[in-house]
């Protein structure tokens, strides 16, 4: 099978765990650190801080916000179930904007739209939670705009798109948000086997995140109500979790970071060559902004459905026969059962729900040869073209 997504791990990421097994330190020791330093100065911004997940950084990313019950958080239908599950861990509402049908990231007239609304109702939201899907950059300026006018907080979730840039700046920089979010489960961009990282240019927020990532404890007489501590004291100061990375997973992602715009650069080598390939068939390939350089995470095309006679079924199904492991990014997240029972329904977003029908992710990954992509080619077009 060809998988649709696949690590590359290499000789010096498996050294870089040993030395690590043979040191002192096996979590949140120096590696995680450096870890996080690097990723902050790639990023270009002050702080950086490294997580277990993606998941538990979205979560503590909107405690940060001071997001709680009775405040309201908006986020796109298409994207994984963390993006908005990371509300609802906090007791807050979520809710959802259509995304808009050519870069299937989130719509911003949609989401003008909506706030003109939820501002005459009451019921503006305290964060709008961007994804870059695929690994390219919603339009952050307009976002922070709208920001800036209706008074939420942004926290992208970038869990796709480490390395990409946009508007000349890096993806991480938060240029244009309060905290930027990043995933190194082992299908993204660069991985640490489970891992996130979360970056913000606001020192207030960091310390803040420290202490939730690990139990809410500090060593630090600036946080402590006891200014004259003895050695071995701490405070618990908030209510936190056991949300650190080890400095296993650290050093693994120090090693992956190397590689980082190489892996970058071939997935947009190999979606341009997907581009060209498929340019003569019934699909929609993925359309690229001007201002972004996507980080290629997903090789979404959409089906002409109108004008193929098969179903999506029917092409996924042929697809997965053959070994061309395709899967489909995202099931709408108000069509997941328990988001039916608050009340939602996929119905509600029609743009959301017409790409989910057309949607089809193809193999995508850094050590993918071109015999490999001619073969999923050459499979689609016979399907295709039956
Ligand atoms: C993978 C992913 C997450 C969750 O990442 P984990 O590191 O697995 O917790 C969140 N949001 C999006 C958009 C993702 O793709």
């Amino acid at each position: 099978m060809i998988p649709y997504g696949r690590q590359d791990i290499t000789e010096s990421d498996i050294q870089a765990v040993v030395d690590v097994l043979q040191s002192e330190f096996l979590t949140q020791g120096p590696t995680v650190e450096r870890f996080e330093r690097r990723v902050a100065n790639y990023c270009g911004a002050s702080n950086a801080l490294a997580l277990n997940s993606s998941t538990s950084s979205l979560h503590l990313a909107c405690l940060a916000l001071d997001v709680g019950p009775g405040d309201i958080v908006w986020t796109s239908p298409i994207t994984f179930v963390a993006s908005s599950n990371c509300a609802l861990y906090c007791g807050a509402e979520i809710d959802f904007v259509d995304i808009d049908p050519i870069t299937y990231n989130i719509c911003c007239d949609k989401l003008a739209e909506k706030l003109h609304v939820a501002k005459l109702k009451g019921t503006l939201p305290k964060v709008v939670i961007p994804v870059h899907l695929t690994g390219q950059s919603c339009d952050m300026e307009k976002i922070s705009k709208l920001g800036l006018q209706y008074g939420f907080r942004i926290i992208e979730d970038a869990s796709h798109a480490i390395g990409g840039h946009y508007n000349g700046q890096r993806v991480g920089s938060c240029k244009y948000s309060d905290i930027c979010v990043f995933s190194f489960h082992p299908v993204k961009i660069i991985t640490t086997g489970e891992g996130g990282m979360i970056l913000t240019n606001s020192d207030e927020l960091a310390v803040k995140m420290k202490h939730l990532r690990s139990h809410g404890i500090t060593r630090d007489p600036v946080y402590m109500t006891n200014k004259d501590p003895c050695p071995w004291y701490y405070e618990q100061i908030a209510l936190g979790f056991n949300y650190r990375m080890t400095d296993i997973q650290a050093a693994i992602g120090l090693s992956q970071l190397n590689r980082l715009d190489e892996y970058v650069s071939i997935r947009n080598q190999l979606s341009k060559r997907y581009d060209l390939l498929l340019a003569d068939l019934p699909v929609i390939t993925p359309f690229q902004s001007q201002n972004c350089y996507s980080s290629r995470h997903l090789y979404v095309i959409r089906l002409r459905l109108d004008v193929i006679a098969k179903s999506r079924r029917e092409v996924f199904d042929y697809l997965r026969e053959q070994g061309v492991g395709v899967i489909i990014h995202y099931i709408p997240i108000p069509s997941q059962p328990y988001y039916k029972d608050m009340g939602f329904s996929e119905k509600s977003y029609p743009n959301s729900l017409s790409y989910y029908n057309e949607a089809i992710s193809l193999p995508l990954f850094p050590k993918m040869t071109q015999q490999q992509q001619d073969k999923v080619v050459s499979l689609l077009k016979e399907i295709l073209l039956q």
